[in-house]
């Protein structure tokens, strides 16, 4: 099968010694393919541009529910859990899961079964069964991780500050599922929840998905591997998600929020949106910001507030939750006496982002920060193959393309310079 390859730019680490080809199938789907002839283990992820803001309204979670659908089993290897069970018995593990944007699916495994265990998974995206007896037990699966999730502060805090945006969000949205919005709820409004679900499927479309492959044979192996594999992945030419500009608006800012946790102790957290580090990925104003406001020698706001005994440690940073929008965060755990001074403490970073404001950039910092960021790339140890395919699927998404010649894509970690 034609496809395009080759012509190729990438920025590699200096101590990388794999190969790396980039492959569009004629059906659109973006591969990357990595031949690392040292490997035991071999690994691929694809990374789908279909996540729980495409829920239909009042089907909350099938997004979820349908990455917990692929794995039970496909027309072509119809036994139950026939994918993880091959998987496991050759030495590999495999998982996925379901964000905003996208849904990641990915497994490792014993470099010699590959081309089996990269078949079984290809089929989800061919041709999976989605039978009617899987459906109760997948609905069941969602549901008790959603139970789970109810007794984890960070799972409680996160849907606290999607529920405090905007209505007409789809952040606003519950994104994992349950009995209720799966089952109880569609019942109600006569809904046949696995029509629901191949008609969400047909959101599934090659020209929306990115795939990672890494394996130890050579990259003309691996290609026409894939090109046997993924080429029969239909494609509907999808439109991919768009999200309708910031969750937050200056009704939603400025709000003091009290919750009780499950687990004993106190933690401030202060967070405001700002444009997405991706769109400035060469310069990473977000990573200049995180490292001072992040500091905790003498003289920085964590010193100051660590001094005055409110706190046990500091961490700030953006996080990386869509290409339009996201928050920067800055999060402490506070002592009993900080607790107490909550408000000062909240008035102390404030006064320090001011100063940071006034005082302006500093080249040196930059420069700093980018010689920092430049060594650890070059310098960064090999991390497991299904570690670095899940790492580097999300780079081809994020990463502008530059046009066939010169795509590039930034392994795993992104320069500051
Ligand atoms: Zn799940």
């Amino acid at each position: 099968m034609a496809a395009a390859a080759g012509n190729v730019e990438f920025i590699r680490a200096r101590s990388d010694k794999r190969e790396y080809r980039r492959l569009l199938l004629p059906n659109a789907l973006e591969c990357l393919l990595i031949s690392d002839a040292d490997t035991d283990k071999a690994a691929a992820c694809m990374e789908v541009g279909v996540g729980s803001f495409s829920d239909p309204e009042g089907l909350e979670g099938l997004a979820h529910f349908l990455e917990h659908m692929l794995f039970y089993a496909s027309e072509k290897y119809p036994g139950e859990q026939d994918y993880t069970k091959y998987i496991s018995e050759h030495g590999g593990s495999s998982n996925a899961f379901t964000s905003s944007e996208t849904t990641n699916f990915y497994f490792d495994v014993n470099a010699d079964n590959f081309e089996e265990a990269l078949d079984r998974f290809a089929q989800f995206f061919i041709k999976p069964l989605m039978s009617q007896d899987a459906v109760l037990r997948e609905i069941k699966a969602v549901d008790s991780e959603h139970k789970k999730n109810l007794l984890s502060d960070g799972w409680r805090m996160h849907q606290l500050q999607k529920h405090l945006a905007s209505k007409d969000h789809p952040y606003h949205k519950f994104s994992t599922g349950s009995w209720e919005t799966l089952e109880t709820k569609p019942k109600e409004r006569g809904l046949d929840i696995r029509l629901e679900l191949l008609k969400f499927y047909e959101n599934y479309s090659a020209n929306l998905m990115h795939l990672v492959v890494y394996g130890k044979e050579s990259l003309d192996c691996i290609q026409s591997l894939v090109e046997s594999l993924f080429s029969h992945v239909k494609n509907t030419d999808q439109i991919s998600f768009k999200c309708p500009s910031q969750p937050l608006s200056a009704e939603h800012l400025q709000l003091l929020v009290k919750a009780i946790p499950i687990i004993e102790g106190n933690y401030l957290k202060i967070s405001w949106p700002v444009t997405p580090n991706i769109q400035f990925y060469k310069e990473g104003p977000c990573r200049y910001l995180s490292h001072l406001i992040g500091h905790e020698g003498e003289g920085s706001i964590f010193h100051i507030i660590k001094e005055l005994g409110w706190a046990m440690d500091l961490v700030a940073g953006a996080g990386s939750d869509s290409n339009e929008y996201s928050f920067f965060s800055v999060g402490m755990r506070l002592t009993d006496a900080g607790h107490d001074h909550m408000e000062d403490i909240i008035g102390l970073v404030f006064k320090y982002l001011h100063l940071l404001k006034e005082d302006g950039i500093h080249e040196w910092i930059f420069d700093e920060l980018a010689s920092i960021n430049e060594t650890e790339f070059h310098y960064q140890d090999k991390v497991h193959p299904i570690s670095y395919v899940t790492a580097t699927v999300s780079s081809m998404r994020v990463v502008p393309t530059r046009g066939m010649a010169g795509w590039r894509i930034i392994a795993v970690k992104v320069c500051a310079k």
